[in-house]
């Protein structure tokens, strides 16, 4: 980036003890490189929830490697339900404990990627490659997110080779399914292990940043994903008499259509919003660079694109219409719409408001919706439409809920001082649309679940890269963070 971030003076420099911590990661910095790209070069594709596809392999290596660097290791077994006899999924678990009690600090990545097609990457940048070029490395899991494992572990060995004491654990917990939502992962083992991986505090290295900047951000909180399909029902005809009030598609159109205007979903305020945000961006970038990276121009604008970048979209409950079946054949009116929306819902907007809401928009459009068994439905309540056939079927793909958590506890406290003492720059907090395993662990009762990892680009497509010196810094935080956290 040619825009210089303001630096500023930490609140609480370094002492001679951590100066030298983090100088061990400079000088391990090729040791972090090259585990980074073993990593990589494994292959831990995670094709569907439904299809199992083998990941022991990278989970044997990084339990191998922790377990030669000195650290006790647990790997748990989790039976694939569909499975052969030799179908699961491990969760790996490394840790290093004190002899004095104290803390327990989890470090916390998942070891999966999502599936690539080499087709699509550059010759020079295969997904297995982890090839590096101009300070990034390329490959499938480079950003997303075999680089902050990787910057954990050189953290974890670190701490322990430094011969500096501390109180209490800190541990790694690598999952192997976060990609497909973490059945296998952190849902099981906050279930059936809640002894093992529930801490005082953790740090998920998901490479994550603020677009349309590209800078690091310690995430706080995400939104609910409620993946909801919308069944049409409406009357079969000859194409050659129209229905434009029955046809199940028209109604699926008219009810996308008009969602802009009248679909009203309750806003919620949060302490982390579009104006804290921009608030900490000015103070790390002063007025007139901000402008200039908000306002810069992509390198490659697809001229189809027609959507500008909306830094307030992470503040706001969201949906997307992404999928639509309907139809045989070119002269059938169809009698029925399937219509698949991806919602994101903010944290303190539970899915029975946002149900509400739904029901409120289908009263107005004058549509009869029947809404998932559990949840209560307005339009009975009032009396209207209370008869079938309804016009709208509501169905849950996935529901989880979104979660924010308090960024000044005690740990939040620690990790903000060494993000100033590492980054120089005030810490920005944010939401993720997007959902981690953090998720699941609220669900199963644990707090102080902060997200921070390194820089990375093309998360989910191709030619996906890291930033080789966010890696290094990311290492210097966690290392820092924990040194301090664990010393308390
Ligand atoms: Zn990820």
């Amino acid at each position: 980036m040619s825009i210089a971030e303001k630096k500023i003076n930490p609140l609480q420099p370094l002492n001679p003890t951590e100066e030298k911590l983090l100088s061990m990661v400079d000088d391990h910095s090729q040791e972090l490189i090259d585990l980074l790209q073993q990593l990589v070069k494994i292959d831990s594709v995670n094709i569907s929830e439904d299809v199992y596809a083998e990941r022991s392999e990278i989970f044997q290596f990084t339990e191998k490697y922790l377990r030669k660097e000195g650290f006790k290791t647990e790997l748990v077994k989790v039976h694939f339900p569909e499975g052969k006899p030799g179908q699961y999924y491990l969760n790996l678990i490394a840790s290093i404990e004190s002899k004095t009690p104290g803390k327990s600090l989890q470090f916390n990545g998942h070891l999966d990627t999502v599936a690539y097609n080499p087709d699509n990457w550059d010759k020079d940048t295969q997904p297995l490659s982890a090839v590096i070029k101009d300070g990034r490395m390329y490959g499938r899991g480079a950003g997303d997110m075999k680089s902050g494992i990787a910057a954990q572990i050189m953290a974890m060995k670190l701490l322990k080779d430094s011969k500096e004491g501390f109180n209490g654990r800190l541990q790694l917990w690598c999952t192997p399914d976060e990609e497909t939502h973490g059945a296998y992962g952190s849902a099981y083992m906050v279930k059936h292990h809640p002894e093992i991986v529930k801490t005082d505090a953790t740090i998920i290295s998901e490479a994550r940043s603020q677009l349309p900047l590209q800078t690091p951000v310690i995430t706080i909180g995400e939104k609910g994903p409620h993946w909801l399909k919308f069944t049409f029902y409406g009357v079969a005809g000859h194409g050659s008499i129209p229905k434009q009030k029955s046809n199940a598609l028209n109604k699926a159109a008219r009810f996308m259509a008009n969602s802009r205007r009248s679909f009203k979903i309750p806003r919620r305020r949060l302490p982390v919003n579009t104006f804290t945000l921009i608030q900490s961006f000015l103070k790390r970038y002063g007025l007139p660079d901000l402008v200039k990276l908000l306002t810069r121009k992509s390198i490659n604008p697809n001229p189809l694109e027609k959507d500008k970048r909306n830094m307030g979209m992470a503040f706001e409950t969201t949906y997307s219409f992404d999928r639509i079946r309907a139809g045989q054949k070119v002269n059938i009116v169809p009698d029925l719409c399937e219509l698949d929306a991806d919602f994101r819902v903010l944290p303190g907007l539970n899915t029975q408001e946002l149900f509400n809401a739904i029901a409120d928009y289908c009263t107005r459009l004058g549509y009869k919706v029947d809404l998932p068994e559990g949840y209560q439905n307005k339009q009975k309540l009032s009396g209207k439409f209370v008869n079938e056939p309804v016009d709208i079927r509501v169905s849950v793909i996935t529901i989880g809920e979104g979660f924010l958590i308090d960024k000044d506890t005690q740990f939040g406290q620690v990790l903000a001082l060494a993000f100033q003492a590492v980054y120089k720059t005030e810490p920005v907090y944010t939401f993720a649309s997007g959902f981690s395993d953090g998720g699941n662990m609220l669900s199963g009762g644990m707090t102080d679940v902060f997200n921070i990892g390194p820089e990375g680009y093309n998360h989910h497509n191709a030619n996906e890269y890291v930033m080789i010196e966010s890696v290094i810094s990311a290492a210097k935080l966690y290392l820092l963070t924990a040194y301090r956290y664990l010393n308390n």
